[in-house]
């Protein structure tokens, strides 16, 4: 797929998901802790907060002050492949 004729909302979420799994692999905390990354919901002045699970493979992220919140999973598999 081409990724400039992917929606504009796409490719936003996908940079804000790569800088999510970025900056928790660099951390590589188990609790949530508080990054840099800024929520990107509208009118939101939300952090994000993210949290990594060694054992189930994930990323956890959550914005704190909007109900934002995901899990990015397989995250080693991606990698080796
Ligand atoms: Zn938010």
């Amino acid at each position: 797929m081409d990724w400039k004729n992917l929606p504009k909302e796409t490719r936003e979420m996908t940079s804000f998901l790569n800088l999510v799994l970025d900056e928790t692999i660099e951390l590589g905390n188990e609790d949530f802790v508080t990054t840099y990354i800024r929520c990107f919901g509208v009118k939101c002045h939300g952090i994000i907060e993210t949290a990594m699970n060694y054992e189930l493979d994930e990323v956890h992220w959550r914005c704190t002050k909007c109900s934002k919140s995901g899990v990015i999973r397989n995250i080693f598999g991606d990698l080796k492949e």
